[in-house]
């Protein structure tokens, strides 16, 4: 019988920047089955800090809602989504540039999505203004170690 490794987890939390932290544990629990090296573990929970606080702070920076985390385990290969429902970005292409920022007011540097993109072998932006934005990440996991 062949033992396909497959794994999948679906979860909300509120659009709180506590929970930054907990979407962080949540992920690396996840991964631990996965066998991951440290590198790998700490370049997955950056890329999901990254696109959970975008989540908060711009997709829901009047109103806070709901942040939709899913991860999906394929054998060696990591899938992270990281959705909301809040104002969307009308460039996505230029939202994705390194130094980009619509809150320069509040120090952010506009480092986010090019951290993703160095952390994570594919990340995909769905974006519509005033429906949300869906962020879906991709990794293989323990493959450099020949596992
Ligand atoms: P940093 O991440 O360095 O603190 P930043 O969040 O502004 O700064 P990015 O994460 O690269 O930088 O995001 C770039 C821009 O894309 C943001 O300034 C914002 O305008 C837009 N953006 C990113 N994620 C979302 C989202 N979920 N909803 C709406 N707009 C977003
Ligand atoms: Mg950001």
């Amino acid at each position: 019988m062949t033992d396909k490794k497959t794994n999948h987890m679906h979860l909300y939390f509120d659009a709180r920047s506590v929970n930054e932290g907990f979407a962080r544990m949540v992920v690396s629990a996840f991964l631990t089955e996965m066998n991951p090296t440290l590198e790998e573990l700490s370049d997955v929970k950056t890329a999901v800090s990254e696109a959970v606080t975008n989540a908060i702070v711009h997709g829901y920076s009047t109103e806070a809602q709901q942040v939709e985390l899913i991860c999906d385990r394929n054998e060696d290969e990591l899938t992270v989504t990281v959705s909301d429902r809040g104002v969307g970005i009308a460039d996505i292409p230029a939202a994705m540039q390194p130094f980009y920022t619509t809150k320069p007011e509040q120090e952010r540097t506009g480092m986010g999505f090019a951290f993703m993109e160095a952390f994570m072998d594919e990340v995909r932006v769905e974006s519509v203004p005033g429906e949300g934005t869906r962020v879906t990440m991709k990794k293989c996991i323990g493959r450099e170690n020949g596992r």
